[in-house]
């Protein structure tokens, strides 16, 4: 391991097929940038994708998957869907289940879908004893009422590319959640997300890409990728004021107990 290798990234989409057609340049690229642990995040589109996330996972000793339904994809999360994703977290790769959650931006699925598909996968989230990764854009109180109704899985959840404000980060804190920035927070636009940074304690904070989406300032058009991670942690040391090799080391911490992986 490259003694520098200090930073993290806890939510990428590597089976993505813009990120696929490049994957061993860009795990390359990811390792040199100083990148230990990548998790991997399937759930777009169809079940191959889940697959697909497991078998890099399996290929890579520093990459790990999770599995699951985007919110946009919650019409087609029926029970068939459900036992497909129980039998790939068999898989020791597997360490949370996501991105689940509630999209009402986009709403590429109706309301009730997206509700429905939420708590199945909190259920199995429980019943596989792993944490939960949420999606939720413009769907703050609602997301909360029901975490709060189906139960937090006991292995915890991760709010993934957080972009609420302040107090939106506290109640999803006072639930329990981890809260983890992607690159908005470099975005000139984000100034009340980057309020919501400091609020975070640093035991629950965490970082990600959301590559291929969501490239970081000064890179924002192009096709995002987990070396691009390091303009993030750059940022969120600068508003929490604290040494920017001290808070990476705590956010590998917080992903390793989270996630409960083993530090390559
Ligand atoms: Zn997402
Ligand atoms: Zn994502």
């Amino acid at each position: 391991m490259n003694p520098q290798s200090n930073l993290v990234d806890t939510h990428c989409h590597l089976a993505d097929p813009k990120l696929r057609v490049d994957l061993e340049a860009i795990l390359d690229r990811a390792r040199t940038a100083g990148l230990r642990m990548m998790v991997a995040v399937g759930a777009i589109g169809s079940i191959e994708c889940d697959r697909e996330t497991v078998a890099i996972a399996e290929r890579n000793a520093d990459v790990y998957a999770a599995v699951g339904v985007h919110p946009h994809d919650a019409k087609d999360c029926d029970d068939e869907r459900i036992a497909q994703l129980r039998d790939l977290a068999q898989s020791s790769r597997v360490v949370a289940i996501g991105e689940s959650g509630l999209d009402f931006h986009y709403m590429h699925s109706p309301i009730e879908a997206q509700e429905t598909a939420l708590r199945r996968q909190l259920e199995l989230a429980h019943e596989v004893n792993r944490p939960i990764v949420i999606h939720c854009r413009d769907a703050e109180a609602r997301l909360a009422a029901i975490v709060r109704e189906v139960g937090m899985p006991p292995r915890g959840g991760v709010i993934h590319c957080f972009t609420g404000d302040a107090a939106a980060a506290r109640e999803f804190l006072a639930i329990g959640f981890y809260i983890s920035f992607s690159g908005i927070v470099t975005f000139k636009s984000a100034a009340t997300l980057r309020e919501a940074v400091p609020v975070v304690p640093a035991e629950r904070l965490l970082a990600e890409t959301d590559a291929p989406y969501l490239a970081p300032e000064p890179y924002r058009g192009k096709v995002n990728e987990p070396a691009f991670i390091a303009r993030t942690f750059d940022v969120l040391a600068r508003l929490r004021n604290c040494d920017r090799d001290a808070l990476a080391a705590r956010i590998v911490a917080n992903a390793a107990r989270i996630f409960n992986l083993a530090p390559a």
